[in-house]
């Protein structure tokens, strides 16, 4: 949907849009045929958009759209099959070509995340069902998952999203910065006392 109808959204007000499968199918086809150039690729593209769900169909399609349903396939694939020729030294190139790609990108992926703390939502999750655990009461002690009934103390919840911090950005969170992530849900003495209070030598 480009042009969602005005109100729909998720619980946070985003809408999130999807361009149409034609228009998809096209960018993507651009963007394979650059990444073939730059990897000096000379292979023929074909683009298709598959229908993988069993119960989907267009009826009165015009004819050469590449579409393909999920009864079609089979005679599909078999079709592609015919003009399968054998690879040649070339092609053992190309796919070594992609597979250095593939590992360089990755790489890459891992050493530069591509989000920063602004960006990611700041909600408190169920650890069991990753749910919103919505509105809480001042000084509330447990909680209990919306959607599978497990029981948690509150400290356990903060726990968890401390866990997601330094999941994703390889750090221990700050006070201020567990605060905000935790959505301003708990306050700063709790999460002080739950996490950052050093302890007392023993006596
Ligand atoms: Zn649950």
């Amino acid at each position: 949907m480009e042009n969602p109808e005005e109100g729909e959204g998720n619980a946070n007000g985003e809408v999130i849009t999807y361009k149409n499968p034609i228009e998809q199918l096209k960018e993507n086809r651009i963007n394979l045929a650059q990444l073939f150039q730059k990897l000096n690729i000379k292979l023929p593209i074909e683009s298709y958009v598959i229908f993988a769900h069993p119960n989907y169909y267009i009826h009165e399609l015009p004819a050469g759209e590449p579409f393909v349903f999920r009864g079609q396939l089979q005679t599909h694939i078999e079709k592609v099959k015919q003009h399968i020729y054998p690879a040649t030294e070339d092609t053992q190139i190309y796919v070594r070509n992609l597979e250095r790609y593939n590992k360089d990108t990755s790489k890459e992926d891992y050493q530069l995340p591509n989000y920063t703390f602004e960006s990611l939502s700041k909600i408190l999750l169920f650890p069991c069902c990753k749910k919103d655990i919505g509105l809480l009461s001042n000084y509330q002690k447990f909680i209990e998952c919306h959607n599978c009934h497990k029981k948690y103390a509150m400290k356990d919840i903060g726990e968890y999203a401390r866990w997601e911090f330094q999941n994703l950005f390889g750090q221990e969170p700050t006070l201020m910065q567990l605060y905000h992530w935790c959505d301003q849900k708990f306050s700063k003495p709790r999460l002080h006392t739950w996490f950052y209070k050093k302890k007392s030598p023993p006596v």
